[in-house]
């Protein structure tokens, strides 16, 4: 390790302390892998994550920008991955943790990094309701060169400019255009079909990038223990990684055609 790197090392944890970490900051240890091992306290990574929206933790609160208080622990026990599933606080959101890159093993049961969400968190940063969603969506235009579709997304935390640069990316990538040519849609407030959960869909930070080139577990001849099928390439994934979305075909539950914008599961 050089000495540049213990420095920066020390320079993002220090900062990352005082609860100042820029956006910019936080997308560059995104994308220059510096790995903070148990450095930063879970509660930390919403404040890091979500800069324009969270100003910093204090004790089992994040504090938003505009005063509101939203516990971290809720204390209440729920013993198994259904009841965190659907009554989740934000420190169960980020119990799962995402696997970055190309070295992850396939899913364990019920390894769903990123599938348990915090509803208020979201509907406070990208609207309430449906009509408050749609005020902060812009169109983008998907591939331009190629597909050319426009889609709606969502502008906050910049979200679309980050859609239209992994866009732009893999324009340019040929061989991948036919898993990319279908796009299932970005915005829809929805509940997840046979639940009471909001669609991630609702909030215009999701992507299907193809419905043709798709498995999903709920469509598994035995969706209980489904058995994992895939069949989008990594190169599309690692691109939208590099923007801080995870992907669902890193979940034992399955959903290969669909990238979501959680920036908190990027940080270590
Ligand atoms: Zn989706």
């Amino acid at each position: 390790m050089t000495k540049q790197i213990i420095f920066s090392i020390i320079f993002i944890f220090a900062t990352a302390c005082s609860g100042s970490l820029a956006q910019k900051d936080v997308e560059k240890t995104i994308t220059e892998k510096v790995v903070l091992v148990d450095t930063i306290p879970q509660i930390r990574k919403y404040v890091l994550a979500y800069p324009s929206f969270i100003a910093k933790d204090s004790a089992n609160y994040i504090i938003w920008k505009d005063g509101t208080k939203m516990i971290y622990d809720d204390g209440l026990e729920k013993s198994d991955f259904d009841k965190k599933l659907n009554s989740p606080d934000l420190e169960d959101q980020l119990e799962i943790k995402y696997k970055k890159g190309e070295n992850y093993s396939l899913p364990q049961i019920n390894e769903d990094p990123g599938r348990i969400r915090f509803e208020p968190l979201f509907k406070k940063m990208y609207g309430q309701n449906s009509s408050e969603v749609a005020k902060n969506l812009v169109t983008i235009n998907w591939l331009p060169s190629s597909v050319n579709k426009k889609l709606r997304v969502t502008k906050i935390n910049g979200v679309a400019e980050k859609i239209q640069a992994i866009s732009n990316e893999l324009d340019t990538l040929d061989h991948l255009h036919k898993y990319l040519d279908n796009p299932g849609g970005t915005y829809n407030w929805r509940k997840i079909s046979g639940t009471d959960r909001l669609s991630v869909h609702s909030f215009g930070i999701a992507f299907d990038i193809n419905v043709n080139k798709s498995n999903y577990w709920r469509w598994d001849k035995n969706p209980e223990y489904p058995e994992y099928r895939n069949q989008i390439p990594l190169e599309i994934v690692l691109i939208f990684e590099k923007h801080g979305f995870i992907w669902g075909g890193k979940w034992y539950h399955y959903d290969t055609m669909h990238f979501e914008y959680r920036p908190e599961l990027f940080i270590n």
